[in-house]
């Protein structure tokens, strides 16, 4: 194909005929390369991303480390499957997660390639450990696309719709949101409920929580609750699954998301950032736990891709040359003192919130000036999405009522790109307020 004719109306029109309908697109925009923060469209145009490939980008597009990691990699092997012929790389990061993910004790890894991957196996796991089958997951929670993953994800539209049953086994509690009136008490009662009405606990294998839920919508996991949860898991012989796959990774300001519970979950599910862009993922947990299944029992194909693991292993060695725990909490800190400012000016944002470099605000309907926590803006957050697109800014949205603009950007943007991308943001908000400027 002639590259002269690739523009991004020609390349939709091709992609709505050959593409499946299914697969989403958040902008109509191709990418032609990226850099850091920065990615160009096939029309040369250029964008700030504050998407980040959806949190797969905390080291940005092509880090030279990465790049040149996986290239060296490729020139020595690229597959064997690891069960067939086993490859230092992967004991390497198996070493390396162990190591990172929080708790006095000793742990074991186990690697995949996706997230969702990555959430059944921790489910298989939990499973095979306690002899129990059933798994409480949380409301608002979001853990993938394959149907035990989907059975758990809380929000039915769009993920699951038509594709039911899912297995079953699977409850939902209520994950506490005090901006939309869910307490901590409240959450634990729901929780309580299910126990009493719907599942003896003794059937219970694990409960499965975000600390922060991604999807549904940048809400942080109240320290309190989490530590109820372990109190409640302890109790019964429940494991507790940290889902990591959006917050891990050093997203949060620390590598899990975990190490600021103060309490340490059983198993830790992490994919997206860890290979800077390459598909890997891991469980991470308890030996005696990662230990239950038997020989034979887990892995897959491509679980674990030399390349996967060679680029981990960069990431890694990026996140200590470059203090990107460090940045990540700076990035949060810059980014939340800006969105709040931002929010005096623009009443609609009726919330800043996150954990480190995971920030989002809500937007809401204004009365009397000031945002109306009862009516999500969810039109508004769409129109200001498209609009930051126009004018070069990539964002994206997410939560129960699709009003939160959530913020992925690489840790390693400068202050001054993330000072462009935050002006673009309050423009467009702005333009889609229809305020002129
Ligand atoms: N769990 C969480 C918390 C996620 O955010 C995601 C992806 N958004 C997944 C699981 C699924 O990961 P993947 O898309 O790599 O399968």
């Amino acid at each position: 194909m002639n590259s002269a004719t690739l523009t991004n109306e020609n390349l939709m029109a091709r992609r709505r005929a050959a593409v499946a309908r299914g697969v989403g697109q958040a902008h109509e925009v191709f990418v032609a390369r990226g850099s850091n923060a920065e990615v160009w469209d096939v029309e040369a145009r250029r964008y700030v991303d504050f998407a980040g490939g959806i949190a797969v980008l905390n080291t940005g597009h092509c880090h030279p480390a990465v790049i040149a990691a996986v290239k060296e990699q490729l020139d020595l092997y690229t597959h064997t499957c690891f069960q067939v012929l086993a490859y230092e790389p992967y004991v390497e990061l198996a070493e390396r997660l162990n190591q990172l993910a929080p708790g006095h004790f000793e742990k074991k890894t186990l690697l995949l390639s996706s997230g969702a991957e990555a959430v059944e196996n921790a489910v298989k796991i939990a499973r095979a450990y306690t002899r129990r089958s059933a798994v409480i997951a949380f409301t608002g929670g979001y853990h993938g696309r394959t149907m035990m993953t989907l059975g758990l994800t809380g929000k039915v539209q769009p993920y699951k719709t038509g594709f039911g049953p899912f297995p079953g086994e699977v409850f939902h509690a209520e994950f506490p949101n005090e901006l939309h009136g869910v307490s901590v008490d409240a959450a634990m009662h729901s929780l309580a409920l299910i126990l009493k009405n719907d599942v003896e606990v003794e059937r219970v294998a694990a409960f499965i929580v975000e600390p922060v839920q991604g999807e549904g919508g940048f809400y942080v996991a109240p320290r309190e609750f989490i530590e109820r949860l372990r109190a409640l898991a302890d109790q019964h012989g429940i494991l507790l699954i940290a889902d990591e796959v959006q917050t891990g990774a050093g997203r949060t300001g620390t590598w899990f998301a975990s190490e600021q519970w103060g309490v340490a979950p059983d198993l830790i599910t992490t994919a997206k950032s860890l290979a800077g862009g390459f598909p890997i993922s891991a469980v991470v947990g308890r030996a005696e736990v990662m230990d239950a299944p038997g020989p034979g029992g887990l892995g897959g194909t491509y679980a674990g891709s030399p390349i996967g693991c060679a680029a981990a292993l960069a990431v890694l060695k990026v996140f200590e040359e470059e203090q990107l725990l460090a940045r990540s909490q700076a990035v949060g800190e810059f980014l939340g003192a800006k969105l709040r400012d931002m929010a005096t000016r623009v009443p609609n944002i009726g919330d800043v919130r996150g954990l480190g470099a995971m920030v989002a605000i809500e937007l809401f309907e204004t009365r009397n000036g000031q945002a109306d926590l009862h009516r999500p803006a969810a039109e508004l957050t769409r129109r200001a999405v498209a609009e930051a697109c126009r004018r070069g800014l990539i964002l994206l949205s997410c939560g129960n009522y699709g009003n939160v603009i959530r913020i992925l950007v690489p840790l390693t943007a400068s202050d001054a790109l993330l000072q462009e991308g935050l002006l673009l943001l309050e423009a467009s908000l702005q333009a889609a307020l229809g305020v002129q400027p």
